[in-house]
């Protein structure tokens, strides 16, 4: 063999690459097959594509219904209201839980075995309340629930990442109508928080789920009254191992607990379960409760009470956005407020004569402009 001549002793430690042309960053084979220009849809496009059960054409109207831009949300507001006839014959259930506590896991087999038990479509949609901070979003990635990700009767789709709370809300309200008019029959919305998020998505769903963990022996302090006034099932994940016992006893506290609170007006009792996401023990259990409320519910009119109610809900969260956003995205307002934000700090005004005086400018504004 010849020996090459840098590993003679002279060349020891040294590196070199001159010759080696580097490869152009471009792959020159891709260049004579262009991927063609994603061609524009018109509003006509988006319904057919979406009642056809198209999955593409479906994630291209949810992507209008979250952008900002005006002509964006003008084409998804058609698109939406053609597909309203074509929605509400699904089960939505809302699926709560702090990080950790099991809920990509958990979502992954309750999403394989409604699917396996139930048949149908179903997509998984989010709610994450920090997402405008991180501006991004982890829930209801697909990476997190690998086997329902590449289930062919599963749509995943992470939280909108822009706007307030109740822009992320709303966006995920209107993609739910967008699903079901695509055939997707069964709905989970996922959501992490400490309480705002959870009325946002209890405010779409039929059935609230809460996910909670054993363990601490003080779970039930660290728990807001207002999310277990709000589940409709409690289950503790991770009853597995070791943990059963602990879990157990969890479950009989959180169920001393709701005894305390008020019947509901569902006259749904809810319940608490043990469960393991992960080894998949307790899982049907969990979902023949669900299947049951929707039963009770359906049966005894709440259902279509409930429903209605939340539809009431999105007119006057939207009413409520609207005007907010106007309010504040008004030039002058915006160039008044830190000024008089400050005279209120300073107490030169009182906050009611500060909210008066900024309400009135922006009234007539609005008055000049008709
Ligand atoms: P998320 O943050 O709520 O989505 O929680 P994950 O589903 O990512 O789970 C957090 C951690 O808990 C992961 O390490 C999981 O493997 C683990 N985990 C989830 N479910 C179970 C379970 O049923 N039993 C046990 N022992 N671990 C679990």
């Amino acid at each position: 063999m010849i020996e090459h001549p840098e590993n003679r002793e002279e060349y020891k430690g040294l590196a070199v690459n001159s010759g080696v042309e580097q490869p152009s960053s471009v792959n020159p084979y891709l260049k004579s097959r262009r991927l063609p220009k994603k061609r524009s849809l018109s509003v006509a496009d988006y319904v057919e594509g979406i009642l056809k059960g198209d999955v593409t054409v479906l994630s291209r109207a949810v992507t209008l219904v979250e952008s900002l831009l005006p002509e964006h949300q003008a084409i998804a507001q058609e698109v939406i209201e053609k597909c309203l006839p074509h929605s509400g014959r699904s089960m939505r259930v809302g699926i709560s839980g702090v990080p950790g506590a099991g809920k990509s896991t958990s979502i992954d087999v309750f999403g394989l075995h409604v699917l396996k038990e139930k048949g149908g479509k179903l997509a998984v949609l989010a709610i994450d309340p920090s997402s405008e901070r991180s501006k991004g979003s982890i829930l209801g990635d697909k990476t997190r629930m690998e086997k329902l990700s590449v289930h062919p009767d599963a749509f995943i789709r992470p939280s909108p990442s822009a706007g307030s709370l109740g822009g992320v809300a709303r966006k995920t309200r209107e993609t739910i109508v967008l699903c079901e008019a695509a055939g997707f029959d069964k709905i989970f919305v996922e959501t992490v928080g400490v309480g705002q998020s959870e009325t946002a998505v209890h405010s779409m769903v039929d059935f609230f789920l809460l996910i909670q963990l054993a363990g601490t022996g003080d779970e039930l302090q660290g728990i807001k009254r207002g999310i277990m006034e709000m589940a409709d099932g409690i289950i503790i994940n991770k009853a597995d191992g070791n943990n059963i016992e602990k879990a157990k006893l969890a479950a009989t506290q959180f169920r001393n607990a709701l005894h305390l609170f008020p019947a509901r007006a569902s006259g749904w009792m809810p319940r608490v379960l043990t469960y393991s996401g992960f080894y998949n023990i307790g899982v049907k259990e969990i979902w023949d409760m669900v299947y049951e409320y929707m039963a009770f519910v359906k049966e005894n009119g709440y259902f279509e009470h409930r429903r209605n109610e939340q539809s009431k809900y999105w007119m006057y969260e939207t009413i409520n956005e609207h005007l907010r956003d106007s309010f504040y995205h008004n030039p002058l307002i915006e160039e008044m407020l830190p000024s008089w934000e400050a005279r209120v700090l300073g107490g030169q005004v009182t906050s009611f004569a500060g909210a008066r005086k900024l309400l009135d400018t922006y009234f007539s504004e609005i008055r000049k402009q008709e």
